[in-house]
């Protein structure tokens, strides 16, 4: 008889003793939720838990119980490897590198290459952290408060404050049952969405204004020096994408954000009905029907305008 999925992870959370969870560059909420929110319920268990993102913790999520626990590398051995929220192992950065397979594989995007020894995808789910927090005592792990303030905050950030196509009133129950165990959902919405710094501003008005459209399509870059001048520590968008593809009446969204001389993150959002992540996948990213990314080789002109290119078929054909 095969084992189902919730019982192998149990057991290999049981034989656990040291264990290594790591999420995506670039961290956003339901990274950094994820990760704590799988792991703060693992050290309540005596596990050693080491947390790792690549990029370290944004400053945004330092509120959040066990924030001070993550690290950018692995800095001891360890017999469990886990991923959170991540669809391929490349949006790991270099953590994985020379490391053997993850044992676990924990995701909801359907571009997931199920590159795990076990691997736990729901791409229906909005959420990482709503997979855990409906797993979690499955595999007889227990969500105190602090781990359902952590699964809220990625929750809440993927589901923009509960608005995207796919919140359903499975999100609302997870989300109610985390809020009895004691999340704080007005500290997390402030947190996670509302709050802003004057960096972010800055950063967003230098994207503002070299806004471009063509009928329902529309695009922006930011570049490395617009960092700099908005003294903005990130290397992400500061979520101007939720800004621009709140424009009524668009269809495609995409935001250019500019990594190195060479390398630019692209990130598109799409209206119903278009299906940004096969372009996503095919410039080497993935994601979701509507919201989607890759991590593209080539100057800052060349990725705009071959993504663009792409983009506008893709506009055509749909
Ligand atoms: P964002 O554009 O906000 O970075 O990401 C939108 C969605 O696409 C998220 O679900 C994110 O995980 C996914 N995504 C973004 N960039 C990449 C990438 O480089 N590779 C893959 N596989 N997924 C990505
Ligand atoms: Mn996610």
């Amino acid at each position: 008889m095969t084992e189902t999925v919730d019982l192998q992870i149990q057991k290999l959370l049981k034989s656990a003793r040291s264990v290594v969870i790591a999420a995506h560059i670039r961290p956003d909420a339901d990274a950094v939720g994820s990760l704590l929110g799988l792991g703060l319920p693992l050290l309540a268990e005596g596990k050693q838990v080491q947390l790792v993102l690549q990029d370290g913790l944004p400053e945004k999520y330092a509120f959040l119980p066990g924030a001070e626990r993550v690290a950018r590398s692995i800095r001891s051995g360890f017999d469990t490897l886990i991923t959170v929220d991540c669809s391929d192992p490349k949006r790991l950065g270099s953590v994985l590198e020379g490391l053997p397979i993850p044992d676990l594989n924990i995701d909801h995007h359907q571009t997931n290459l199920n590159f795990g020894k076990i691997n736990l995808v729901e791409a229906d789910a909005p959420a990482t952290a709503l997979v855990l927090a409906e797993h979690l005592p499955r595999w007889g792990l227990t969500v105190d408060a602090n781990a359902a303030q952590c699964l809220l905050t990625g929750i809440l950030g993927d589901t923009i404050g509960f608005r995207t196509s796919g919140t359903d009133a499975r999100t609302l129950r997870t989300a109610a049952d985390l809020m009895d165990r004691g999340a704080n959902l007005p500290l997390v919405y402030r947190q996670t969405l509302l709050s802003r710094s004057i960096p972010e501003l800055r950063y967003w008005g230098q994207g503002l204004t070299r806004i471009q459209h063509e009928d329902k399509l529309l695009w922006t870059v930011l570049t490395l020096d617009d960092r700099i001048k908005a003294v903005y520590p990130e290397n992400d968008d500061a979520d101007l994408i939720n800004l621009l593809s709140s424009v009524s009446g668009l269809r495609v969204v995409v935001l250019f954000i500019q990594q190195t001389q060479d390398r630019v993150k692209v990130s598109w959002r799409s209206a119903e009905g278009i299906d940004v992540s096969t372009i996503a996948f095919e410039f080497g990213g993935g994601g979701h029907s509507a919201a989607a990314g890759a991590d593209v080789e080539g100057s800052l002109e060349e990725v705009v305008s071959k993504v663009l290119h792409r983009t506008r078929q893709l506009l055509e054909a749909s």
